[in-house]
């Protein structure tokens, strides 16, 4: 499997633990604020193959606590990702997986082999403007409302979570998400952050005052629902 990237370790991205994180190129999603666009359409060339990570991960057990994956989407990588994850957990990791909630067969079948300790799935947005924010012209949304179902469903640890970006939020896209999520374990609002890898320009992070009245609609339905990456 080819693997596009590894940052060999890093406090943030698994909540609780000392991980690295695997960037698995591939998506088919087109959200036009990714921070990995570099990563989209699984061109990018490869860091490494899944040897010299598996070789990596022997070399640190002990020091890392567990290992986090990332795309692109990684649930595209079908049975080549549960193979991955099989042997990941036979060296002792927990891993924690991200998803956009495009593939919940995958998701559930991961979760029921016990093969993900915590995932952490994107609410892009309310259903109104879901494909908008995802740069689509249209989407069914079945398939995320059942991901999002199923980790609600409590099989594993889990976190939902939402880029707050100018441009596409408002008041009522958190009254919308919240409802639909309503009574989840964990949501974060995280500020959009302009960078080089950004697809496209002109998009723009919420004032800080926006994003304090999201988090207050948030938690009228999510209570629990906290602000990530501000200060
Ligand atoms: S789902 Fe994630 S990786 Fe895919 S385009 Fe959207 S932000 Fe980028």
């Amino acid at each position: 499997m080819k693997i596009h990237g590894l940052q060999k370790m890093t406090l943030l991205d698994f909540p609780g633990k000392v991980a690295c994180t695997v960037f698995l190129g591939g998506c088919d999603l087109r959200c036009p604020f990714c921070h990995n666009a570099e990563l989209i359409d699984g061109t990018a060339p490869a860091v490494m193959d899944e040897t010299g990570l598996l070789e990596f991960l022997k070399k640190r057990q002990g020091l890392l606590e567990g290992v986090a994956i990332t795309g692109g989407e990684p649930l595209l990588r079908g049975e080549e990702l549960v193979r991955l994850a099989e042997k990941i957990r036979e060296m002792g990791y927990p891993l924690k997986l991200d998803t956009n909630g495009t593939h919940p067969e995958r998701l559930r079948q991961m979760i029921d082999a016990g093969l993900v300790a915590y995932a952490a799935m994107d609410i892009k947005n309310d259903p109104d403007r879901y494909a908008e924010t995802c740069g689509l012209e249209q989407m069914d949304l079945g398939p995320v409302r059942e991901s999002a179902a199923l980790l609600m469903g409590g099989k594993a640890d889990y976190e939902f979570r939402t880029t707050v970006v100018a441009e596409l939020h408002d008041e009522d896209s958190f009254r919308k998400i919240g409802k639909w999520i309503r009574g989840a374990k964990r949501y974060y609002l995280q500020k959009f952050t302009d960078r080089d890898t950004v697809a496209f320009a002109g998009f723009h992070a919420p004032a800080e005052e926006e994003l304090r009245k999201y988090l207050e609609i948030a938690r009228e339905f999510v209570p629990g629902a906290e602000l990530r990456g501000t200060e």
